[in-house]
């Protein structure tokens, strides 16, 4: 069964798109979290980072660049994340990349634990 990305991907559900070629696809997040907050998507299923083709993320680093670029953030700078899994947080279980911009990012608890938590 089609995810929600795949059905972004195909066009079945509207997104509001910032660029597109023919293996990738950048759109604004419905909830966004910081005043730019872009997502980036492959059109192929890949379910997570983990299971990426290592190939197809040479491409989508240049993809990804090449958004930073259109929407002015390459020069200011701007945070960069993909969740993976459930431990990483991981709601929508399609691979995308998050970009964050548009405002001086802080290193939140949200995304932390007390690392003696953690073992
Ligand atoms: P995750 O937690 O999986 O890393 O992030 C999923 C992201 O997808 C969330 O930031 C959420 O706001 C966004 N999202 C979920 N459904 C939709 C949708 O239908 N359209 C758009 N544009 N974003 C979505």
């Amino acid at each position: 069964m089609a995810c929600i990305f795949d059905k972004i991907a195909a066009g079945e559900i509207p997104s509001n798109k910032v660029l597109e070629n023919d293996n990738f696809l950048a759109f604004h997040d419905i909830n966004p979290k910081a005043p730019i907050h872009i997502l980036i998507i492959p059109k192929k299923h890949y379910e997570n980072f983990q299971v990426m083709d290592p190939a197809l993320m040479g491409e989508m680093t240049k993809f990804i660049q090449e958004v930073a670029s259109v929407i002015g953030v390459d020069k200011t700078g701007y945070r960069l994340v993909t969740n993976c899994g459930e431990n990483g947080g991981q709601e929508v279980m399609h691979l995308h990349f998050h970009l964050l911009g548009g405002t001086m990012l802080k290193w939140t608890d949200d995304h932390l634990n007390d690392p003696k938590d953690s073992f």
